[in-house]
């Protein structure tokens, strides 16, 4: 199974892709924790990303395409889901030339919708927790507005395509998981 998982910051997409690694067995590609582990150990793609990161902008398209390609042809034939790629429409356009190299396809992409309200609540609590440094106000800001401009538009392109799943991403975390699964089971 092959997924993505969309939705903007703070939608929960890390917290479900925990669910769905263990009842499903995918691999779980997150380009927001392959770039922090970067900065910490201050690889040079690391230095790079860090000043984009810190203000909310987007890290460039070459460096976090080029991410996803290694990491796509590490699995060979596994199935894995994307949480935080594509997130724009340069980004879409090279999966999909990725993809097609590989003989493979996207199965669903799974949408979590989330109010802008309930976003910004469940970042500030997350910054309490995990303390990351663009959780911050501002940060945020920047990020739902770089979300709006510029990430949510994919849904129209996966759409098209007729891949793309809806979830209501709000409420209890059991009942969003459940949710998706029920998306899940109609793919098998
Ligand atoms: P995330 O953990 O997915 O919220 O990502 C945290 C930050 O990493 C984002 O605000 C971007 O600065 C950067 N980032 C993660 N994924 C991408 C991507 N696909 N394209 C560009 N920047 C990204």
């Amino acid at each position: 199974m092959r997924l993505i998982l969309f939705g903007p910051p703070g939608a929960g997409k890390g917290t479900q892709a925990d669910f769905i690694k263990e009842k499903y067995g995918v691999e779980h590609i997150s380009t927001g924790d392959v770039l922090r582990e970067a900065i910490k150990n201050e690889t040079e793609v690391g230095l790079y990303a860090k000043s984009f990161m810190e203000k909310g902008e987007l890290v460039p398209d070459e460096v976090v395409t080029e991410i996803i390609r290694q990491k796509i042809s590490e699995l060979g034939e596994q199935g894995f889901m994307l949480d935080g790629f594509p997130r724009t429409l340069e980004q879409a356009r090279s999966l999909d030339g990725i993809l097609t190299d590989a003989g493979i396809g996207i199965d669903a992409v799974i949408s979590l919708e989330v109010s802008d309200e309930e976003v910004v609540q469940r970042i500030t609590k997350r910054q309490k927790i995990e303390g990351r440094r663009d959780d911050t106000e501002d940060v945020i800001r920047n990020r739902l507005r770089v979300y709006k401009d510029q990430t949510s538009p994919l849904k129209g392109f996966y759409e098209e395509i007729g891949v793309l799943h809806a979830v209501a991403g709000g409420g209890l975390i059991s009942d969003i998981a459940e949710r998706i699964d029920g998306v899940l089971k109609q793919l098998k």
